[in-house]
């Protein structure tokens, strides 16, 4: 058995691991699972099975660069319209933020 490319001490095992992208399940996929750190490897060949599913159903690249705004004396952050569209957002609608830490903001729908 091979070890581990991390932490170099456990053995890894073939398993069939769920893989979800923002909260969604994708599938489950033949990886190697380090028995020590927990690690997940991916085949090349399951990587690229693993974005064409991701693909499919919607979830692939929603992560997106914003600038924020000026409107009267707040500030404003324009969402893109893949975000719009994956989370069904409508003008009007009331949402919930707050600061996760410093560097993170929750919007909560
Ligand atoms: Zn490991």
């Amino acid at each position: 058995m091979e070890k581990c490319y991390i932490c170099e001490k456990g053995k890894l095992e073939n398993k069939k691991v769920p893989y979800s992208v923002h909260g969604e399940l994708v599938g489950e996929f033949p990886a190697q699972v380090c028995v020590a750190c927990g690690e997940t490897f991916f085949s090349e060949e399951n990587s690229k099975k693993i974005t064409e599913v991701t693909k499919a159903k919607g979830l692939f690249g929603l992560g997106a660069r914003t600038k924020i705004g000026e409107a009267g004396s707040t500030l404003d952050i324009r969402l893109p319209q893949k975000i719009i569209q994956f989370l069904k957002l409508k003008k009007g609608e009331e949402v919930m933020l707050y600061p996760e830490s410093r560097h993170r903001l929750v919007v909560e729908i």
